[in-house]
């Protein structure tokens, strides 16, 4: 193992604004206000990323690449990016004001990317289903990684009694079957659009899927895959998974608060839709993509809501990551927090209640 000091400096950057939501944040265990431990395992030993001010400290052993340790820090930490809240001025006027309502309210929020752990965050984003992220899979997570280490794929294995060791709600029994049919997904294609396929069917062998749908093709067809493919993963999981551990932030899951804040807001109009499973497994969302992978555009895209998101283009996942914090502290799907929220002025539901 390689020891690493590094300190980075930051700017308009928040370390647990970025990581609380992030599903990259399920590899780590929160142990001082501003301070993070990687979950020890074959590849790291006492990692820690601290902030201090600007500056980002990350210490530890890892058995990563020399050449890549750069990338891993950046990746991880979500300072690959610059502070989105630079590019707020290239969206439309309408849809300004919000952006800098949000970025107000939970300044310095990045997207960190998992470069070597994609099948962890592929478990933890499958736990998250209907269930809350920061109380739940958090915990389950520490009970997975405790056991499995880098090896968590063995979970498929587990005996019974051992699933209930790590928790008894049935997200945790779903996750086999799921994890299951993800890592055998390309050796039957037969059910996919000829058009999908034929962004796959050169690959004779895939040694590990996780990385292979997060970095080897486009996010719009390994989205289609996992949708199509993987049992139990739903348009919201497979968003959550390429947003986490691919570099396109032009990715927006759309969960329940994101669906509650924009239909309460009205931000994009009224009456709007969410993603359809069997639509989102056929078709793609907006016409340059279309174009661009010869695959037939979605005849719901005119009102489907992630449409309107990814107008957002590369804020789309910025954006949906500022919502969910949002909706968790005021926008909550049941008994909303009106009377303290900074939006009420401009908010449909408040004024009409
Ligand atoms: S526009 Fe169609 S393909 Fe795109 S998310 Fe909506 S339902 Fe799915
Ligand atoms: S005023 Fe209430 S309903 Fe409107 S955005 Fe705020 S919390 Fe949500």
């Amino acid at each position: 193992m390689r020891s690493i000091n590094i300190t980075l400096e930051s700017e308009c950057y928040d370390l647990n604004l970025t990581f609380k939501p992030s599903f990259v944040s399920s590899t780590y265990k929160q142990i001082e206000k501003n301070v993070w431990k990687k979950f020890d395992s074959p590849m790291f030993r006492g990692l820690t990323i601290r902030q201090e001010k600007r500056n980002i400290l990350i210490k530890g052993l890892v058995s990563i690449d020399r050449e890549r340790i750069e990338d891993f820090v950046f990746a991880e930490t979500g300072l690959w990016h610059a502070p989105f809240e630079y590019d707020i001025h290239k969206v439309s006027k309408k849809f300004r004001w919000v952006l800098e309502e949000f970025s107000y309210l939970y300044s310095g929020v990045r997207i960190p990317v998992s470069l070597f752990e994609q099948d962890k965050i592929f478990i933890a984003v499958c736990l998250s289903k209907r269930t809350d992220y920061e109380v739940f899979v958090r915990s389950w997570m520490e009970k997975i990684l405790e056991k499995y280490g880098n090896n968590v794929l063995d979970i498929v294995y587990a005996s019974k009694e051992d699933l209930l060791k790590i928790g008894t709600s049935y997200q945790i029994f779903d996750l086999i079957d799921t994890l299951k049919s993800a890592t055998i997904f390309h050796k039957s294609l037969e059910n996919l659009p000829t058009y999908v396929k034929e962004h796959l069917h050169y690959r004779e062998r895939i040694e590990n899927p996780f990385r292979f749908l997060s970095t080897e093709i486009p996010p719009q067809i390994a989205r289609m895959v996992l949708i199509s493919k993987v049992k139990g993963i739903g348009p919201k999981t497979a968003d959550s998974y390429l947003l986490n551990t691919s570099f396109h932030t032009d990715i927006a899951p759309v969960d329940t608060h994101l669906r509650n804040v924009i239909m309460r807001l009205q931000l994009f109009g009224e009456n709007l839709k969410t993603p359809q499973s069997n639509l989102c497994s056929k078709y793609v969302c907006r016409k340059y993509v279309s174009r661009k992978l010869k695959i037939p555009l979605c005849p719901m895209s005119n009102s489907c809501i992630r449409v309107k998101i990814l107008e957002l283009g590369e804020l789309a996942g910025w954006f949906q990551t500022l919502i969910y914090l949002f909706g968790r502290e005021y926008c909550r799907k049941n008994k909303p927090q009106c009377d303290t929220c900074p939006l009420k002025k401009d908010c449909n539901y408040f004024s009409s209640t």
